[in-house]
């Protein structure tokens, strides 16, 4: 008897997606993420990572990761709870927490579960989530797993996050307000200072996710907290540590007692394995470049300030973004994924974003500069751009 596949309705979404010009293949590296990386085959200026300052294939990084692998192994046989704890996973989590001028950090397997395990631990049924609509999906899907009522306010809009805590007034249960500190797909940075009023105001737990702020805002890279001086005012802060840190990672920072219970109830805590020792090796690697190069820092932020005005004068919109995260508005997102294949062919890797990961007809490609683009790197990168938009209809 022929089995029929249970599966085959997810075939015919792919033909779908394919009729819609949003099907994608999988990109492969072959070799370090760099400036100038190869991709199936080619070499190209490489917009399209999170590698903010270059430390992703950083010879202090790999070092420290190659030795703790000789020393410690590739891995550490348990999660967290049970005896996969090793002395530098609790290192990390204290200079970290030392760093951020917080009582305490604790450490995930990735930003991704950092924000899931968290929310869902903290919240319930009963209780209520503000949230921008723009939040990151790891928020949304914490949101989600917690059975809290989710209360979704207009992009970056604090008098929006307020009418919505109002209207809860007398209504049981507590109240986490919840935003990106820097909205990833269009660079902008969240309203904190008013967003932190409005939680003062409510009572609300103050949550905010600065996964692309995190060693690119803030004095060293501290984030959205320190770059707005809202020190003691944010009661959760999650960063990443696989974007401008350079390896892979997320790390929530708050008082001694909140960290002391996500140990005990944050699920991707409790239920998965904890990072090899390369990866927390590299990661503290990581935080004494943060601390002892600034400079890399500026450099991001002087190629971000010139790709953006050079942007401008070519006349491309780049919407709100105020950050190293630069996109070029398209419309269609079957446009969006058109020109980010021409820009491949012609040397430029610069990722198509369209719904459902941004709304109908705001379809971009996404681009970053980092600290170790070249001057030269990015003129080319410019005339590329030009070129193939104007062939295009885009510019
Ligand atoms: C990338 C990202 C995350 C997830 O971080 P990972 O460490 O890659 O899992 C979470 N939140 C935001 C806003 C992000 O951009």
């Amino acid at each position: 008897m022929t089995r029929i596949d249970p599966l085959a309705f997810l075939g015919e979404q792919l033909k779908e997606f394919r009729a819609a010009g949003t099907y994608q293949r999988l990109r492969e590296l072959q070799g370090p993420c760099e400036p100038i990386s190869i991709y199936d085959g080619k070499e190209l200026i490489n917009l399209a990572s999170n590698n903010y300052l270059g430390l992703a294939n950083h010879p202090k990084l790999k070092e420290a990761a190659i030795d703790a692998v000789r020393k410690f192994g590739a891995g550490t046989g348990a999660v967290r709870t049970i005896s996969g704890t090793l002395e530098m996973h609790m290192e990390l989590e204290r200079r970290i927490a030392a760093f951020k001028h917080v009582e305490a950090c604790v450490v995930f397997q990735s930003g991704f579960t950092a924000n899931a395990g968290t929310v869902s631990a903290v919240l319930g049924k009963d209780d209520h989530v503000i949230s921008d609509e723009l939040n990151h999906a790891s928020i949304i899907d914490g949101c989600r797993l917690s059975r809290a009522k989710i209360h979704v306010f207009r992009h970056a809009d604090a008098a929006g996050a307020e009418e919505k805590l109002a209207a809860l007034d007398g209504v049981p249960g507590r109240r986490l307000l919840i935003t990106d500190g820097v909205f990833s797909m269009d660079g902008d940075i969240g309203p904190l200072p008013a967003l932190v009023e409005v939680a003062e105001k409510y009572g609300a737990i103050m949550m905010i996710d600065d996964a692309h702020s995190s060693g690119v805002l803030g004095r060293n890279g501290r984030g959205t907290v320190d770059h707005f001086h809202l020190h003691g005012r944010v009661d959760i802060q999650v960063g990443t540590l696989s974007k401008a840190v350079g390896v892979l990672g997320g790390y929530v920072c708050g008082s001694r007692d909140f960290i002391e219970y996500l140990y005990h109830r944050a699920r991707p805590f409790l239920f998965s394995t904890s990072h090899p020792p390369a990866v927390t090796a590299a990661c503290l690697a990581a935080f004494d470049l943060l601390e002892s190069e600034p400079e890399r820092i500026e450099a991001l932020w002087a190629n971000t300030r010139y790709f953006k005005e050079q942007l401008a004068r070519l006349g491309f919109n780049t919407g709100r973004s105020e950050t190293p995260i630069t996109p070029i508005m398209v419309g269609e997102a079957s446009a969006a994924h058109a020109f980010s294949k021409a820009l491949f062919e012609e040397g430029l890797f610069a990722t198509g974003i369209g719904f459902p990961t941004v709304p109908q007809g705001k379809a971009r490609i996404r681009t970053i500069v980092t600290a170790t683009h070249t001057r030269e790197h990015l003129d080319k990168a410019l005339e590329i751009l030009a070129r193939v938009a104007k062939r295009m209809g885009i510019l």
